[in-house]
């Protein structure tokens, strides 16, 4: 395959970058700091991308997306990580939900569902883990029973990302007991807004809006909110996987920021120890193994044939990334000046916060290790 995303990339990544110096403020650290003022300039920004069909680039147009290659939206993906995500919450609508929805959504879900993200109106959580199931997914409790013409949902989720925020949730439930755990789950697309919905959110260095506990007190919702078959879940979520783990290009802040490091420095970056310039060496040599590989996945997700493995092995090397190029930059910033390049130094210390999380969210890096074994073991057993 072809790594070089050409010229019409270049011309995007250009009015993206312009987009964002103008609308985007100078000293923005993402959508979930302790200033309400951050979320609503993502809400504009997202309104703004989805005027100029760049939110949703790649889906088709009669969903409401601007019909474009995935190599467009890999650069749109890029560009807004790269720069402290403007879309805040919303990405995860554009990256993952909505392609599940047009793959396994009723004509009806769809209609309902694919144009609010297109138009950058709406934003979704995931309810997957729970207190006593995260790695082991499958294990989970929150139970939906048949009642009527529809079903009854009660249990508790945790770690839902921006379910403060979120007018719907992407729910995960046991609906019967079969042969294997995976088995007799089902996918829920349910309103937020629902009183039988309660959320607590849980503070932590990622900011005050990011994680939370769900809980769902005979929360009911219909047959129409069912995605896909009823106890056949757990497939879905293996496609959710699939998108989910490439869906975030953290190698391209990874890469800003190590470039940016020198001339930020400047002077000060001629007294680093040689060690450390070289370990900086090798992360940017890093960075483009990450991306490599995840246009690997992206080529194979366009042809439908990614397996688990291959989402897995890059997601082990782009969180290792994330991690050691922190401490890289962690290790650089000590050389700075007090008071000097203030922006950078809080930009740095904001991508080491949320790089410890990387190896856990999405799946955590000894899950991934143990997907990509299987997956070696399997192909070398054929
Ligand atoms: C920033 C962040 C955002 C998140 N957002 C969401 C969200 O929006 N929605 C959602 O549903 N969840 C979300 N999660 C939850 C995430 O998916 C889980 O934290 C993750 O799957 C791990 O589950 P756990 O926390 O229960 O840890 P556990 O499964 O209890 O694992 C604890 C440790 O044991 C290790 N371990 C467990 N089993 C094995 C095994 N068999 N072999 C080897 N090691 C093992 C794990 O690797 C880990 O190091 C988020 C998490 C984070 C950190």
């Amino acid at each position: 395959m072809d790594f070089d995303l050409g010229e019409a990339a270049n011309t995007l990544r250009g009015e993206l970058r312009g987009l964002i110096a103008d609308q985007i403020p100078a000293g923005f650290l993402g959508a979930f700091t302790d200033d309400p003022a951050d979320l609503d300039v993502a809400q504009r920004f997202c309104r703004t991308l989805a005027q100029r069909h760049l939110l949703c680039m790649s889906w088709p147009t009669e969903f409401g997306g601007g019909g474009s290659s995935v190599w467009e939206q890999t650069v749109v993906r890029e560009e807004m990580w790269a720069h402290h995500e403007p879309r805040g919450a919303q990405y995860m609508g554009v990256n993952w939900v909505g392609p599940i929805i047009m793959r396994h959504g009723t004509e009806e879900q769809q209609r309902k569902h694919l144009p609010p993200i297109a138009n950058g109106e709406v934003i979704w959580c995931q309810g997957f883990s729970e207190p006593e199931a995260g790695s082991d997914l499958a294990s989970l409790r929150t139970s939906a029973r048949r009642e009527g013409d529809g079903w009854r949902i009660n249990g508790q989720k945790i770690w839902t990302s921006y379910a403060t925020m979120a007018q719907w949730c992407f729910l995960l439930a046991r609906t019967s007991k079969g042969e294997k755990k995976q088995q007799g789950l089902t996918i829920f697309l349910v309103p937020m807004s629902d009183p039988a919905i309660t959320v607590r959110p849980i503070r932590t260095m990622m900011g005050p809006h990011h994680l939370n506990e769900v809980f769902f007190d005979e929360l009911k919702v219909t047959e129409a909110d069912v995605l896909g078959t009823v106890d056949q879940g757990w497939s879905i979520v293996q496609d959710v996987m699939s998108f989910e783990r490439v869906g975030i290009a953290r190698y391209a802040r990874c890469e800003k920021l190590l470039q940016a490091a020198p001339a930020v420095l400047g002077d000060a970056w001629d007294t680093l120890p040689a060690e450390l310039r070289g370990r900086w060496t090798r992360m940017l040599t890093h960075c483009r193994r990450a991306r490599l590989m995840a246009y690997r996945v992206v080529s194979l997700q366009s042809t439908g044939r990614v397996k688990p493995g291959d989402t897995a092995a890059y997601r082990i090397a782009v969180t290792k990334l994330d991690q050691d190029s922190a401490e890289v930059l962690m290790e650089i910033i000590a050389a700075l000046p007090r008071g000097e390049s203030e922006h950078f130094r809080q930009e740095v210390e904001d991508h080491w916060r949320y790089a410890q999380a990387s190896t856990v969210s999405s799946g955590s890096i000894e899950m991934q290790r143990i997907l990509l074994s299987r997956a070696m073991l399997t192909e070398a057993r054929a």
